[in-house]
């Protein structure tokens, strides 16, 4: 029989937490079983996730570090990591301006039936609250010229152990960097150190990625025996149209985009990196996937350390195609639902937010959700609308942070074919080799 890869395992264990937790929730609701055994239940598998999830987290900042340090001394000349970084970040604003762009299509397409989310779950519907767009504006604007200055740690120890990302994929460019320029021995020494490190935390991210079928287990358990289905069912059109939306930008634009800047099977890409869209579906972190994210797009797709070491971390926090879109959704939703009908401007200052609320989100669970107060608060609706969408929103975590995961991971190839030879270096026939570390 043919042995069963990571990947196998991880839809193993999503397959079991989804077939034990949903019964026990239907069973739960209907009085059958004690709800307070399905909430243990729920509870337990929550643990046990995060068990997995702390694992991963543990590995993060070192894994980065290291990485980037190693990736920045690798790249040879300063003037290549300015082209990659714009090259970077072009497309990171291109791919999430475009998921905003189907999010709000869809919206005006399918006008997701408010009425009865209303009914069920009796926001409060407070007329005077109908939108002014411009209102509030300068708090986002705020957080966002907070977050651009705390990218500067003023200590970048504090930073580590507070594992605040911006900060220290900062001081390991600059370190990165620095190390290049003092050349001779003493760059020879810690360019062998922190290679030594690297390889390091990859062995041990390839060890705790073993337990993710476990961890996805616990997670799904979670969100199948924990979610309310009356939820579901109120909030279905609403859901429909965030899903709908994000099968578009992951099935459609983001392979388009792999194949024409890439020249990348699209097929061939997503099944190289199942190990970390699973995983991202199932914890809903970008920030914890970003071990298996690394692992996937160097060993089975066959990316470059120097591309990805800076490619991917900074993904994991500021490109969030998936949350762009649903910050958009959910806003042009709660409007309707507040019985306000946007202009095209107001839609376009929607998607203004929207992308800013993504690249200011973590990549933690329900962080869009989080930055979703401060877009309802620029376009002067209440904050309180959030409890309107609250009760589905980790099914939709779920949803757009795999999509979250892949358009970083197909950020990696797209700058690894520009970024000159070595960058991509088994662009062909990586996968097959390198998937068995990993995976086999
Ligand atoms: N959970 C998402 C992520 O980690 C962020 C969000 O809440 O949208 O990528």
């Amino acid at each position: 029989m043919k042995r069963l890869q990571l990947h196998h395992w991880i839809l193993i264990g999503m397959a079991l937490g989804a077939g034990v937790g949903l019964p026990l929730n239907v069973l739960g609701a209907d009085g059958t079983v004690d709800p307070g055994l399905v909430t243990w239940v729920a509870h337990a598998g929550e643990q046990l996730g995060r068990l997995f999830l702390r694992l991963l987290q543990m590995i993060v900042v070192p894994l980065i570090f290291s990485s980037l340090v190693t990736g920045v001394t690798g790249l040879g000349h300063p003037r290549e990591l300015g082209r990659m970084g714009a090259r970077t970040f072009g497309y990171y604003v291109g791919t999430s301006l475009l998921a905003i762009t189907v999010g709000i299509l869809m919206v005006d397409l399918i006008r997701p039936d408010t009425d009865i989310a209303l009914d069920a779950l009796q926001p409060e519907s407070d007329a005077a609250a109908v939108p002014d767009v411009v209102q509030g504006e300068s708090s986002l604007a705020q957080i966002l010229w907070d977050q651009l200055t705390s990218m500067i740690p003023t200590n970048p120890f504090e930073a580590t152990a507070e594992g605040d990302m911006l900060p220290i994929i900062f001081f390991a460019l600059m370190f990165g960097l620095f190390i290049t320029f003092t050349g001779d021995a003493h760059a020879r020494v810690l360019t062998r150190f922190f290679e030594a490190v690297f390889a390091v935390m990859m062995k041990m991210t390839v060890f705790v990625i073993w337990l993710a079928p476990i961890g996805v287990f616990g997670f799904m358990l979670y969100a199948a025996a924990g979610s309310g289905l009356e939820a579901f069912v109120a909030l279905g059109w609403y859901m429909l149209t965030v899903l709908a939306a994000l099968a578009v930008h992951a099935f459609v634009t983001l392979p388009v985009l792999l194949f024409v800047l890439a020249r990348r099977s699209p097929w061939e890409y997503a099944q190289a990196m199942w190990p970390a869209l699973l995983t991202a579906f199932s914890t809903a972190s970008s920030n914890a996937t970003l071990p298996l994210t690394m692992t996937s797009v160097e060993e089975r797709a066959g990316v470059s350390n120097r591309v990805s070491s800076f490619v991917l971390p900074l993904g994991a926090t500021v490109n969030m195609d998936g949350t762009a879109l649903y910050e958009a959704v959910a806003v042009l939703f709660i409007a309707q639902a507040y019985g306000a009908d946007l202009s095209v401007a107001q839609q376009v200052v929607v998607a203004l937010t929207a992308l800013l609320a993504s690249i200011g989100a973590a990549g933690i669970p329900h962080a869009g959700t989080v930055m979703m107060v401060v877009v309802l608060e620029a376009v002067g609706l209440p904050a309180t609308a959030v409890g309107l969408i609250l009760a589905v929103d980790r099914v939709l975590d779920m949803c757009r942070t795999s999509v979250n995961v892949w358009s970083d991971s197909t950020a990696a190839a797209v700058v690894g074919r520009f970024a000159g030879p070595d960058a991509s270096v088994q662009a062909e026939g990586g996968q097959a080799e390198g998937g068995q570390d990993t995976a086999g």
